[in-house]
């Protein structure tokens, strides 16, 4: 996933901000490196493109992502589309934090396009986040799209600001939930989507426990 982030296609041209570049070059500076030697001669050129591709998301329009893949149904059924991989960076330190995030909804004559889930992670994923904020924006977007009975977004995320520098342990995860309408209120209901993540999801049970979220990211 990571390697779609400077695509072999784009033009080494493509300097969006030369601006930035000069700030990342001062910041090689200040960390005691020597922005001149050979390694790092194109570094702030190929930061500020991995920035821009890696906060994409603040440029994203939801609605185009989404036109024409809203479908009226006669469905109401559960749908749930699991192990989707998003990448997004915390907002406190700017370091990457990723995982898998699962998304279902029961339709009330209204569903998305399936691929287009995984888009709408992304436009939430590609900017400064939190992990909690990430997770209830892809459930309320949905809400407000399709108005379905319920939305149930569950977020599982390894945090490199904890791991990397050993705030806590290298392999500890954290568990995000949003349980709107059906999921919400119907304990059934979301026993039900919880248990068909349970067989690949080894900590989702994790996100059954109200209120749930200590803070993804400790802020310090
Ligand atoms: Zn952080």
């Amino acid at each position: 996933m990571l390697a779609s982030a400077t695509p072999a296609s784009a033009p080494e041209s493509a300097i969006y901000n030369t601006q930035m570049q000069d700030l990342i070059g001062r910041l090689l500076i200040e960390l005691g490196e020597d922005p001149s030697r050979e390694g790092l001669l194109k570094t702030p050129q190929r930061v500020e493109k991995a920035l821009a591709f890696l906060t994409s998301g603040y440029r994203a329009n939801i609605d185009d992502v989404l036109n024409g893949a809203l479908f009226s149904v006669d469905y109401s059924e559960m749908v749930i589309v699991r192990d989707i991989d998003f990448y997004s960076m915390c907002e406190h330190h700017l370091l990457p934090f990723f995982g898998k995030c699962h998304v279902a909804y029961i339709p009330n004559g209204k569903v998305i396009g399936l691929s287009k889930i995984p888009r709408l992670v992304d436009i939430f994923a590609r900017r400064l986040q939190l992990q909690e904020r990430m997770t209830n924006q892809i459930a309320e977007t949905i809400r407000e799209k399709i108005n379905p009975l319920g939305v149930a977004v569950v977020c599982e995320g390894t945090h490199l600001c904890m791991a990397m520098r050993g705030v806590e342990k290298q392999n500890s995860y954290t568990i995000t939930s949003a349980m709107l309408g059906a999921f919400r209120d119907q304990g059934r209901t979301r026993m039900e989507f919880l248990e068909l993540l349970k067989h690949r999801a080894p900590g989702v049970d994790l996100a059954m426990q109200a209120p749930p979220l200590t803070a993804s990211c400790l802020d310090e």
